[in-house]
């Protein structure tokens, strides 16, 4: 048994190349009943495409050397005996004939040969890296159980058949795909043989090509190029004439371009033909985009006739579109004084050719066309730098600092005024961000970086009338800055930043301030005192007055008065300018301090016959003021409300609250204000021109006094009025927030 054990092995290991898989599983199924004393064998693999393992050999001893015929008989793994070998990949001895044809497998799941029923059997798995690749199946007609050694045997042979299996499959697979490659390589040899064939005969016609080419390639000048093109052409083809037209892109029409072979002169540039797209000859091939061997024009419906003598003499003709890409530029025509001299070979050395032609053209054109732009693209940055050069000279020029940042905010032009006036070099500025300014400015310089920063950070479009103004201190210099987004569409392009130096400016103003506020104060001393004489000269202190003297110390108290009026205005006015104005605003209630100035200015409204009365809520909010400019706010506009108001008036003031806002009026039944003037009125030194304004005592300042002071207190003056019916002067003053804040 060892031996034959042995045979086996050897026998499916060895020449593993030379075999094929049926011989293997021959020499096993043959060889398998005599190695277990049994009648019959079978061996099943795994078919990997349906997942069942298929009967591939059958041998009985009865038929000796022979390969009985195999059935399709299969099984899925689990299915009858071998598909419960397969599944549990253990091998397993059988001896019942109720078991083979009952519980374990349908009746005929193993068949004996010739009808003959196993009645006993084993089987093995075959077994490769766990899989079970396939069943070995050993039978005899008697019943007489295989031994546990038995078993084994068969066991240990099916697993070097599982190898030899695997095995042979694979070398099957490598001799298979190395002959596939073989195949391949076959094929690709004929088609390299059949190229190099039509290589040799293209090698020519490349040359010849090769030619044209270089000529063409070489020269970019139009007309040079095709009558180069049309010798090589003519030479390679041997004809006695030839031409190119081309279409003009305006008119359509044909033009003659250039020739070979007649005795005409073709100027540059060619002449017009009388032919256009689809007429003639020429006028087809363009039209068609299509090639044409003409056996004989003469007798073509497409060749028009011309008068010249010349062309008589032409029969056989070849025409040939010129195109680049979709488009054709012209034709190629080319002519023999023989019938039928070209054919289909010269027919594709012309086509080849005229594709070269037509490239060469398309390139001498597009030469001509960048040649000529760049001409204009040279011209026009010529002229843009003149121009830009001019800008820089006048910026240079101007006597105020301007400093241009780009819209990533850097520094992109410094003028030589802002040099100066910035006291900074122009090298160290330029590219620079413009927050590095901030070192060199400080604090102040903020509100002017930050809002570069804003526009060049900002998506939205800007209003170009929007700018900062603002001032920086750059050591005793006061500079005032300009700051405007530069836009172009909608594009934020960067900032101009205009500096001036205003420090004569700045001092002079401070000046006169200064003197106003000290002149002014130097005459109210001499004034107080002028008025106290007076009041004792006309209360008798000197002795009793005649009429007309105490009329003159009346003119003169008067006026005294008007002057203290202008003195404390001016004051007030330079105190405001100079911002050395002091207020203290704090919680207050309006309505004492509307009825102290009420009761103050009783008495003159008396005096001038009029009416004054006051109309005050009882639980008017408090307000954030400070009292005593509130006080000096509403006697001047009760002061004005007098005077411009004619005797028999009335005069009204009012408090409510409005919103966040206490609003107070003064309403009059005066003069009125014209509408032009209601602006003005606000301004210094404007007074309406009115006899009643002009005889009234006043200065023009006391309502430009007013709104600064309403303004500096949050609040806001305006007023509605009506020539000879009246007006109402509205100032408001912020509530005060809550119970608890005391300001
Ligand atoms: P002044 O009263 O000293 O002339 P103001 O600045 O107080 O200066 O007023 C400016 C001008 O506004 C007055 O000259 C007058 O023309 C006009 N005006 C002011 N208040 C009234 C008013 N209540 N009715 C008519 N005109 C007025």
């Amino acid at each position: 048994t060892l031996a034959l054990f042995n045979e086996v092995s050897r026998s499916i290991t060895t020449h593993l190349e030379a075999v094929a898989l049926d011989d293997v599983l021959h020499t096993v199924g043959e060889m398998l009943p005599r190695l277990l004393a049994a009648d019959q064998s079978m061996v099943f693999l795994l078919d990997d495409d349906t997942g069942r393992y298929v009967l591939r050999a059958m041998h009985s001893t009865a038929y000796p050397g022979k390969a009985l015929h195999t059935s399709d008989l299969s099984f899925s793994p689990g299915e009858g005996l071998v598909g419960a070998v397969a599944r549990d990949g253990l091998p397993m001895s059988v001896d019942s004939r109720d078991m083979l044809n009952g519980s374990l497998g349908a009746p005929s799941a193993l068949p004996g040969v010739d009808g003959m029923p196993l009645e006993s059997v084993v089987l093995a798995p075959l077994v490769v890296t766990d899989d079970v690749v396939g069943v070995l199946c050993v039978g005899r007609y008697q019943q007489r159980a295989f031994s546990p050694a038995e078993t084994a045997t068969l066991s240990a042979l099916a697993d070097q058949v599982a190898v030899a299996v695997t095995n042979v499959r694979l070398y099957e697979e490598v001799r298979r795909f190395s002959q596939e490659l073989e195949r391949r390589v076959e094929e690709r040899t004929e088609a390299l043989a059949a190229a190099m064939q039509e290589l040799t005969e293209e090698r020519d016609r490349v040359e010849t090509l090769y030619r044209i080419t270089a000529q063409l390639s070489s020269s970019l000048d139009l007309d040079h190029v095709m009558n180069q093109a049309l010798k090589l052409v003519v030479n390679a083809v041997g004809a006695s004439r030839a031409a190119i037209l081309m279409v003009d892109k305006e008119s359509d029409k044909l033009i003659y371009r250039a020739a070979w072979g007649g005795d005409e002169k073709i100027p540059v540039g060619g002449v017009e033909t009388r032919f256009s797209r689809g007429q003639g000859l020429a006028g087809w091939v363009i039209q068609h985009r299509q090639a044409t061997i003409v056996p004989d024009i003469q007798k073509d419906p497409r060749w028009i006739a011309s008068r010249d003598r010349d062309n008589k003499a032409y029969r056989a003709a070849l025409a040939v579109p010129l195109s680049v890409g979709e488009d054709v530029l012209g034709v190629l025509l080319l002519f023999h004084k023989e019938r039928d001299r070209f054919d289909e070979g010269h027919l594709l050395l012309v086509e080849t050719a005229a594709r070269q032609v037509a490239n060469a053209i398309n390139n001498a054109e597009l030469y001509q066309l960048i040649f000529e732009q760049a001409e204009q693209l040279g011209n026009a940055l010529k002229a843009q730098k003149i121009e830009a050069a001019k800008s820089q000279a006048i910026l240079e020029s101007v006597a105020d600092g301007v400093v241009v940042a780009d819209a990533d905010g850097r520094i992109v032009l410094v003028n030589a005024a802002a040099e100066r006036i910035l006291d900074l070099l122009r090298e160290k500025a330029m590219g620079r961000s413009i927050n590095e300014m901030l070192g060199l400015y400080g604090r102040q310089a903020k509100e002017w970086m930050e809002q570069v920063n804003r526009w060049a950070t900002h998506q939205e479009p800007y209003d170009t009338n929007e700018y900062l103004a603002a001032r920086l201190e750059i050591g005793r210099r006061v500079i005032s800055v300009h700051l405007a987004p530069v836009m172009m569409a909608d594009e934020f392009l960067g900032t101009v930043s205009v500096f001036r130096d205003v420090t004569a400016e700045v001092e002079a103003e401070r000046a006169k301030t200064e003197f106003v506020s000290t002149v002014s104060h130097e005459l109210r001393t001499p004034m107080t005192s002028i008025k106290g004489y007076v009041k004792l000269l006309l209360m008798g202190a000197a002795g009793v007055l005649s009429e007309e003297q105490s009329n003159f110390l009346s003119v003169i108290d008067t006026n005294v008065d008007r002057l203290t009026v202008l003195v404390n205005d001016l004051l007030d006015l330079s105190r405001i300018e100079s911002g050395r104005i002091k207020l203290s605003p704090r919680r207050m209630d309006v309505t004492p301090v509307i009825e102290q100035v009420v009761v103050e200015m009783e008495n003159r409204a008396l005096e001038q016959g009029l009416s004054l009365t006051s109309q005050l809520p009882p639980d008017l909010p408090d307000v954030v003021a400070d009292p005593d400019r509130v006080a000096q706010v509403l006697t001047n506009l009760l002061g004005n409300a007098c005077n411009y108001t004619l005797p028999g008036g009335k005069v009204v003031v009012s408090a409510y609250p409005d919103n966040r806002k206490v609003a107070i009026s003064v309403s009059d039944t005066g003069i009125g204000i014209a509408l032009e003037d209601q602006q003005k009125i606000f301004e210094r030194f404007f007074r309406a021109d009115d006899s009643v304004v002009q005889d009234a005592p006043g200065t023009g300042l006391g309502l430009s006094i007013v709104q600064s002071l309403v303004e500096m207190q949050g609040g806001e003056i305006w007023v509605e009025s009506e020539i000879g019916v009246g007006s109402t002067f509205t100032f408001t003053l912020p509530i005060a927030e809550s119970e608890t804040e005391d300001a």
